[in-house]
């Protein structure tokens, strides 16, 4: 009877972010457990209260589910390690405008549906040239 302990990897207080990184860790083949959802996800000034929604992994996935996210929280809380990257495809200038969030939605909805993901698109808007494209399309 070894039965595999449950560990809490991160509290998130955004009920959307909890869903999304333990989507993300099921997709890493990690079974991933939401404490206390029912409870917080009706509403929010709760979740905040009980400490947020508790994402659990059993102790042997734990050091794996970390590092998961860990990116996961990276990219969630600064959008502009990706936006950094981004330059325009025709005069290659940095003067671009996006909208971050709407790309950062893009990304996390990707692991969750990709339906969504056809649904938002981030379209990019050089200040230099005008030209505009969208950053899905490029590969
Ligand atoms: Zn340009």
């Amino acid at each position: 009877m070894d039965q595999p302990k449950l560990v809490v990897v991160h509290s998130f207080y955004n009920p959307n972010d909890a869903y999304a990184a333990k989507s993300i860790l099921e997709d890493s083949d990690i079974p991933a457990f939401l404490l206390d959802s029912n409870t917080s996800t009706s509403n929010f000034g709760s979740a905040i209260a009980i400490g947020g929604n508790r994402l659990a992994v059993a102790d042997m996935d734990l050091k794996e589910a970390e590092l998961i996210i860990q990116d996961f929280l990276k990219l969630i809380n600064d959008p502009s390690v990706e936006i950094e990257k981004i330059r325009c495809p025709r005069c290659q200038s940095e003067l671009v405008t996006n909208k971050p969030v709407t790309l950062v939605k893009a990304l996390l909805t990707f692991f969750i549906t990709t339906l969504f993901l056809f649904s938002s698109n981030p379209y990019y808007y050089c200040k230099r040239c005008k030209y505009k494209w969208n950053e899905n399309k490029r590969t």
